[in-house]
């Protein structure tokens, strides 16, 4: 695709675009009268229209038949209900039905994976990350290492940028995990760094990982829904996402947990176990002895929160209709025209750089945008016109457009806007 900065292509563009129609199964934020410019897919993607009649058929239920909710409906009985995500979520993902599951939160399930994955020893005890991972994981990376009584300053090894670079080099990682192998427990990486935006070739990490004798798994919150995966394929051993950011399932909504197949019988793994990852044919004899479901599902603890996972489904229907491979098609076309309008927009002087990689293989939807000077000011003024995005202090700006919903136009005149803003705020 040969881009131009202009209306007349934008709209072409979009005329061409395969995937146009899907824009009219969202609901955007109005700003001064029409459609936000809605950057903000990575952190919390829109509600499609066809959300609320999904969480309405719930209410019904449980209006209608109470209790029995759980056996007597036809479509959906609450007591299955966590086998209602399994199709979709392992075409998202890249796995076997067997292999996912959606329960409780993103945070609260790196915990529960870490109790099965990150058992340390006395010679085995360390844990490869990238450094800057996101708050949460941080949290728990720390939390996890003081519960088994270690020391994060010396269990810890945070992979860094090259001085002055910032991508990690693949090489970099597989030199790491090699001098570490004789201790290394486990890698864990956010598969697309939430900040960057670079997506690691998780293929290849995993491969490695292995080779050293450590389990290798991801959080997968920016990339589920964003880049193709092949969990299954690439062997690795667990994974977890959340539903609200490019899954469009809603605020705080359900995440999901990939455990490879190699382990859906493995009984001797330890886990934190409830009633609902226990044997479905005995689970209201209420009896001792945990018997885990096999599969993801052996991981489950609570029953399921229906309203949520209803809407979890509505999101998940569409990626159903639409694909990944068609979503990444039209992802790579349209995070490369915002790329393409934010260089030319940024000058000899080089007011503003895109960190994220520049290799579309290397990245998904999101480019994160670092100013040089008066960036607050410049995106103050977006805001003011209309566009949706996120900045982060002191310098950033997270631009991702999500291709189900996004369009040239919406670039187009992010593009515009920030003209603008360069014209009033660049020196002021
Ligand atoms: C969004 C995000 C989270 C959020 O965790 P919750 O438990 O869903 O609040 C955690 N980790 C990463 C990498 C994220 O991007």
């Amino acid at each position: 695709m040969t881009y131009e900065n202009s209306l007349t292509f934008a709209q072409k563009a979009d005329q061409e675009d395969p995937l146009r129609k899907w824009r009219s199964e969202f609901h955007f934020p109005q700003i001064n009268g029409q459609d936000a410019y809605y950057f903000t897919g990575n952190s919390l993607g829109l509600q499609p229209k066809r959300t609320r009649s999904f969480v309405e058929e719930e209410m019904k239920k449980w209006e209608t038949y109470g209790v029995e909710g759980h056996f007597v409906p036809k479509e959906r009985p609450w007591l299955k209900f966590h086998e209602a995500s399994k199709e979709s979520l392992a075409k998202i993902v890249g796995a076997k039905p067997i292999e996912v599951v959606s329960m409780n939160n993103l945070s609260v399930n790196l915990h529960l994976l870490m109790v099965s994955f990150y058992r340390p020893t006395k010679e085995r005890f360390k844990i490869i990350c990238e450094a800057g991972a996101f708050p949460s994981d941080q949290y728990m990376f720390e939390s996890q290492l003081h519960f088994h009584g270690l020391n994060p300053d010396e269990a810890l090894i945070e992979l860094k940028p090259r001085e002055g670079e910032n991508k990690l080099h693949i090489e970099d990682i597989l030199s790491a995990i090699d001098e570490h192998s004789n201790e290394l427990a486990l890698v864990l990486f956010g598969g697309l760094q939430y900040y960057t935006g670079q997506l690691f070739d998780m293929k290849t990490i995993t491969e490695a990982g292995h080779k050293a004798g450590a389990f290798v798994g991801y959080d997968l919150a920016h990339a589920a829904g964003n880049v193709p995966l092949q969990l299954h394929d690439w062997n690795v051993d667990f994974a977890t996402w959340c539903s609200y950011k490019y899954l469009n399932s809603g605020p705080g909504n359900v995440s999901g947990i990939f455990v490879h197949e190699r382990f859906a019988h493995d009984t001797d793994l330890p886990r934190f176990a409830g009633w609902w990852g226990h044997d479905e044919g005995e689970r209201f004899q209420m009896k001792k002895g945990f018997k885990p479901m096999p599969g993801a599902d052996g991981w489950q603890l609570s029953n399921v929160n229906v309203i949520g996972t209803a809407a979890h489904l509505a999101s998940l229907q569409i990626f159903d209709e639409v694909g990944m491979e068609a979503l990444r098609e039209k992802s790579l076309k349209l995070t490369g025209y915002l790329e393409f309008i934010i260089d030319q927009l940024s000058g000899e002087d080089k007011l503003f750089e895109i960190i994220t990689p520049r290799n579309p293989e290397e990245r998904g939807a999101q480019l994160c945008i670092f100013f040089h000077r008066n960036g607050k000011l410049m995106f103050d003024y977006l805001v003011e016109q209309g566009v949706i995005g996120d900045w982060r202090e002191p310098n950033v700006i997270r631009i991702a457009p999500a291709p189900l919903y996004n369009s040239f136009e919406d670039v187009y005149h992010f593009g515009r806007l920030l003209k603008e803003a360069i014209e009033k705020y660049a020196d002021a």
